[in-house]
């Protein structure tokens, strides 16, 4: 579902960067990243949706080889295909959790029937639902990290990328996000990069891979 081939990346400033020659996710898998902080862990996530666009190699992800997309191509093939858990959660303060939970369908699949009707079972299952009307900015870091975890899973991606989504929750939600994050991409065989730091966590992945064993 993954590949990922001669994979190289520099930020601007030329002082850090990343090297991947070859690395694979297979489909419905459910990986966990770790490694240290300043590895290259987020770098790599943001390699893999498009955000970051590689000096060399390739990424294909479910047929297309997103490093020969465009950056408008690339912006709405992550949008329609990938949901991502970024560290900042990157919620739209001024909407509200429905509108936050609604925007990928509305930016990248375009709504269909039901889609609300399982945008709102995710705020439940995460127990974002009665918030449904605040606004994002009305939210704890927790509740807001509950919000961030749904809007990934919305529109039912194939492949979901998440970065420590478990930082800012209690032990007994933080098992239950992990949990449905990884039915939810196990019933449709979706693939899962999970950042954590979380020993309790690494049992319910398919595979646990140390970022410093994939980099040149
Ligand atoms: P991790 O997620 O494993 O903690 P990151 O991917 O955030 O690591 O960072 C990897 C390296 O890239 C670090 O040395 C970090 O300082 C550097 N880095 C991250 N973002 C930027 C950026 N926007 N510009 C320049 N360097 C960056």
């Amino acid at each position: 579902m993954l590949t990922i081939r001669d994979l190289d990346f520099s930020y601007p400033n030329g002082e850090s960067g990343l090297a991947v020659p070859q690395w694979d996710v297979a489909n419905g898998e459910a990986v966990a990243l770790v490694g240290p902080s300043g590895a290259g862990k987020t770098t790599l996530l943001k390699l893999i949706c498009g955000i970051h666009q590689p000096s060399g190699g390739t990424i294909e992800c479910v047929g297309v080889t997103v490093t020969a997309l465009s950056d408008p191509e690339r912006r709405a093939w992550r949008l329609r295909k990938v949901g991502v858990v970024f560290q900042d959660f990157a919620l739209m303060d001024y909407l509200t959790v429905r509108e936050n939970l609604l925007l990928p369908l509305r930016l990248g699949a375009g709504a269909r029937a039901g889609e609300e009707g399982h945008a709102r079972t995710l705020a439940d299952q995460l127990e974002v639902s009665r918030y449904w009307n605040k606004l994002a900015s009305e939210l704890s870091q927790g509740e807001r990290q509950r919000v961030a975890i749904a809007r990934a899973l919305v529109h039912r991606p194939v492949l979901v990328l998440a970065d420590e989504p478990t930082a800012s929750l209690d032990a007994t939600r933080k098992s239950q996000a992990v949990r449905l994050m990884l039915e939810e991409c196990r019933s449709r065989q979706a693939g899962l990069v999970m950042v954590t730091h979380d020993p309790e966590l690494l049992p319910l992945f398919d595979r646990v891979v140390s970022l410093e064993d994939i980099v040149s």
